[in-house]
């Protein structure tokens, strides 16, 4: 298995996916978009192509723990299926054959470039970024100050009225939703792929705080619900109150509204973001029940 006890800026995530996809030949490998700064958005695809499950990281340039487990939950699913040997008590590879798993590892490349290795990765937003945050390693938005979860089509306007009741107006580390819905390259990637490839369900992976959140307004199907009860159940994370989260323009939100199929959000870890590289272990072993039971359940 590759070492996943680094930092997953762009370029180790280069190499990480160049050499799983060397490895596996039946994995498939592309690029969805590019994101503000030009960084191009990898996809991983694993198993059937007809009905897909969507792992999406990165969201938030701080939470990369996130990155690191979608890359290596996927390394381990093409392990188990070339291999034909069990993940987490599954045979993962019969599953993929009939649910296959496409990940988005990193959604937010500039942002994560940006908590990683500070305002130059900003590139032409350098100053931007420079004027609105003295603490870049807590860095959540894109390059140009957008937070892309609060950036998608589903309940905008009231989260807008509550950014700006916190007086965030304009580009900001974080929160802060945009001047109108998908103005983000990054927003935009996401909602063309999910409407071409018809997912099954999604699964956002954020930090911190060991919750799941699965609903949205009066469309949530039941079976977000059921598939929220079986994750808390694996990893002993707590389902948030379904009041407390409708808060609107994150991409479950979106998905939910627009498919009527089911979205969760899954936050790993637990403490301060940006969580430290050394609780990536542990947290992944409790995590990894999560990620096997979105592709079984
Ligand atoms: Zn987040």
């Amino acid at each position: 298995m590759i070492n996943y006890n680094v930092f997953p800026d762009c370029k180790t995530r280069k190499d990480i996916i160049n050499s799983i996809c060397e490895k596996y030949s039946f994995i498939k490998h592309s690029f969805a978009g590019k994101s503000v700064c030009g960084r191009y958005i990898d996809v991983l695809h694993i198993g059937n192509t007809k009905n897909r499950v969507l792992y999406c990281g990165g969201f938030h340039g701080s939470e990369y723990l996130t990155i690191l487990a979608l890359l290596k939950f996927f390394e381990e699913c093409a392990f188990s299926m070339k291999n034909d040997t069990p993940l987490g008590g599954y045979n993962i590879g019969n599953f993929l054959k009939i649910r296959g798993l496409t990940i988005i590892p990193c959604v937010n490349p500039d942002g994560a470039e940006i908590a990683l290795h500070g305002s130059g990765s900003a590139m032409k937003y350098k100053s931007l970024v420079e004027k609105v945050s003295d603490n870049t390693r807590k860095w959540q938005a894109n390059a140009r100050g957008v937070d892309i979860n609060h950036n998608f089509n589903a309940g905008w306007s009231e989260l807008k009225k509550r950014e700006l009741s916190l007086n965030i107006n304009g580009p900001s580390p974080t929160r802060f939703g945009g001047n109108f819905p998908e103005s983000e390259p990054e927003t935009k990637m996401l909602t063309r792929l999910c409407r071409n490839i018809n997912f099954e369900r999604a699964v956002a992976f954020h930090s911190q705080g060991r919750e799941i959140y699965c609903s949205f307004g009066n469309n949530t199907p039941s079976l977000s619900f059921r598939l929220a009860s079986a994750f808390s159940q694996v990893s002993g994370y707590n389902i948030s109150n379904p009041e407390e989260i409708a808060t609107g323009g994150g991409f479950k939100d979106w998905f939910i509204e627009e498919f009527k199929r089911p979205a969760l959000t899954v936050e790993m870890g637990l403490g301060e973001n940006p969580l430290p590289l050394s609780d990536f272990e542990d947290e992944y072993k409790i995590l990894q029940n999560i990620l096997c039971l979105g592709v079984v359940f």
